[in-house]
């Protein structure tokens, strides 16, 4: 599976799924959390913000089902979603443990983050991985 290449401002997200964990951006100065990493929040643009592991229960708010396997990338989920945590952030992400027909992927259908490899991707919630 290809894997994504950390960057400074990555590193401790791919940390935190390392250790199954989900971490994201808090600002300390609006209290609001935010993805993708950055060095200032994104509302207030405040630099004082912190990593924070959160919940990783999330809704689903869109998805696309690739229909055809993608060269390198065979072992992935073929559903690529856009999930809202519930602390807020939306990620694009792959969702697993479900067959990936549009009848088992409702829309704000709950989700549960799980580990694969490291990366953190969504499973309905009450899947057992
Ligand atoms: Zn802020």
């Amino acid at each position: 599976m290809v894997k994504p290449q950390p960057t400074p401002e990555t590193a401790p997200y791919w940390e935190g799924a390392r250790q199954g964990e989900l971490r994201v951006q808090r600002c300390g100065a609006c209290g609001r959390h935010y993805f993708y990493p950055r060095p200032a929040c994104r509302y207030c643009f405040s630099q004082e913000v912190h990593w924070v592991t959160v919940s990783g229960r999330a809704r689903l708010v869109s998805y696309v089902i690739n229909q055809r396997p993608m060269p390198g990338l065979e072992g992935l989920s073929p559903v690529v979603a856009l999930v809202e945590l519930d602390e807020g952030p939306r990620l694009m992400t792959n969702i697993v443990g479900v067959e990936p027909t549009p009848e088992n992927l409702p829309l704000d259908l709950r989700l549960q983050v799980c580990f694969q490899d490291d990366v953190p991707v969504f499973q309905p919630e009450g899947v057992t991985a």
